[in-house]
């Protein structure tokens, strides 16, 4: 096989290759994506039942506070009617006021809290529910992706083997050109010459369209087993067989 028939054979071996790999590549992509979105998904519920033990400190505590004024409200009440005089009544009865309406501040307080508590819980309800569902999609994608390296697997060996001959085949210089490539074109290393007008002599690079100098098409031709690469993109150039033989014929 001449260099650019070597080459051809590469470019064809390695796209198999890219193909099934990104099969599983794609399965991977999916199972990644399923997997951050639960991993948001359990931090916001940390975030959640962190928010709810504060909640339910603050509650407890405002409990204790309830209980301290009860207490005093008992102790005032005792002092109120043991009152030996008027103006004693009156403080005290002020005392007690003060006191009412203190433990009606804090009752407040704690509904405010208690509202707060019933809506966090009410999110977490509908979190764990996420939860569970992300789960699930997640389990899928990862059974998928199971199945894939189980169905491409073996062709992928045989195929990676098969790349490896087709690559020991080409010249390191040219090997590495061809590689660079792939790797800067996604695996679109080589473009077919395409023909504009023959009677012109136009011909353009088949991937980013820009004009070849006939000169190069000429080289093309006579498969000197130099690469030709478009001076644009920098693909190398292959001519089809019924550009080369429509060209030959002239
Ligand atoms: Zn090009």
């Amino acid at each position: 096989m001449s260099l650019m028939e070597e080459l051809k054979n590469l470019y064809r071996v390695d796209g198999q290759v890219r193909a099934l790999r990104s099969r599983v590549d794609s399965a991977q992509r999916y199972l990644d994506a399923q997997s951050r979105e639960l991993g948001a998904l359990t931090d916001r519920k940390a975030e959640l039942e962190q928010r709810r033990r504060q909640l339910q400190a603050t509650i407890a505590n405002y409990e204790v506070e309830t209980k301290a004024i009860d207490e005093r409200l008992e102790k005032l009440r005792g002092e109120l009617n043991s009152a030996e005089n008027n103006k004693q009544y009156t403080t005290v009865l002020s005392e007690l006021n003060t006191a009412k309406e203190q433990r009606s501040l804090v009752e407040d307080q704690i509904l405010a809290e208690m509202e707060q508590l019933e809506s966090v819980g009410a999110d977490l309800e509908t979190l764990d529910g996420q939860i569970v569902e992300r789960s699930k999609v997640r389990d899928v994608a990862s059974t998928q992706l199971q199945q894939r390296q189980a169905d491409v697997g073996e062709r992928l060996s045989e195929l990676e083997v098969e790349r490896d001959a087709a690559a020991a085949a080409i010249p390191p210089s040219e090997l590495a050109t061809f590689d660079e490539l792939t790797h800067i074109h996604d695996g679109e290393a080589m473009a077919v010459v395409e023909e504009i007008s023959r009677r012109n002599r136009e011909y353009n690079c088949g991937a980013c369209q820009m004009q070849i100098p006939f000169e190069q098409v000429s080289l093309l031709m006579n498969d000197t087993g130099a690469l030709i690469c478009c001076a644009s993109c920098h693909r190398i150039l292959i001519m089809a067989e019924e550009t080369r033989g429509a060209l030959a014929k002239k």
